[in-house]
């Protein structure tokens, strides 16, 4: 059983909680408060009010509120600069929809999504939002995001450097959302996870991303330009519906 002996802020981000037998990251900091069963000694004064097992409704509303949730993801994302893009966005563009469900990555907003500070509003997100109907989920009932947040120009691919500097969202997104299934659409997705980018070579197979179940199909603005394309994506539509639904039952 965890023991807690510290957590280590920056500013005001708690970015560590240690315990007895190690250092464990942000994420972890919920479930190691559920299984903590002592009352803590060493605890900086920033951290107080927690003692194991008893924690105070302040420190839980702290705790869920400094680093953990998809509105503090959505903050960061918003004055982020952690790339060059920051510099030629009009709007940042966070994740958005169900947790829980399917989460669809995408590669970059385009101009729609840029201008509104919403993922897959334009005319890719209209074709994607048919193929979810199809397939009988609405697009509220996914999660929805990009491999990075802010518009390329021109709408050109983002670069290796700017989904690397974007990627600790996305993982933190994955985290959060706790989604049962993961599709990646496009080879950004694909590779901002599995840090390979070939769609056709990827496609029909199954990975785990952050221990979900996870695949690859092509990007909706690419069926807009060929629409051959679109059988492929219905059917790694209805095969990650598959394995969710897998997922789900053995939950
Ligand atoms: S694309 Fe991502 S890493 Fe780059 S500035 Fe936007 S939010 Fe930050």
């Amino acid at each position: 059983m965890p023991i807690f002996t510290g957590a280590v802020f920056a500013g005001n981000l708690l970015r560590q909680i240690v315990v007895t037998d190690g250092l464990f990251s942000p994420r972890k900091r919920l479930l190691l408060y559920v299984g903590c069963t002592r009352t803590i000694s060493e605890l900086p004064l920033e951290a107080s009010g927690l003692a194991c097992g008893s924690a105070s409704l302040k420190w839980r509303a702290m705790l869920a509120t400094m680093h953990g949730s998809l509105e503090e993801v959505r903050r960061q994302v918003e004055k982020c600069r952690s790339c060059s893009l920051w510099q030629t966005r009009t709007k940042a563009v966070p994740g958005e929809g169900a947790t829980g469900g399917l989460m669809l990555v995408g590669e970059a907003p385009g101009r729609d999504e840029d201008l509104q500070g919403r993922p897959f509003v334009g005319r890719a997100g209209k074709l994607l939002e048919s193929f979810l109907s199809a397939a009988g989920l609405s697009r509220e009932g996914v999660y929805i995001t990009n491999a990075v947040k802010c518009r390329p120009p021109g709408n050109r691919r983002p670069k290796s450097e700017e989904i690397a500097a974007c990627r600790p969202y996305l993982l933190e997104e994955i985290e959060l959302v706790r989604p049962l299934a993961v599709l990646m659409m496009g080879s950004s997705a694909a590779y901002a996870l599995l840090g390979k980018r070939s769609v056709v070579s990827l496609r029909k197979k199954e990975f785990t991303v952050q221990g979900v179940p996870a695949r690859v199909t092509f990007h909706p603005a690419a069926m807009l330009r060929n629409p051959a394309l679109r059988s492929y994506f219905m059917e790694d539509l209805l095969a990650i519906l598959h394995l969710m639904s897998t997922k789900g039952t053995q939950n």
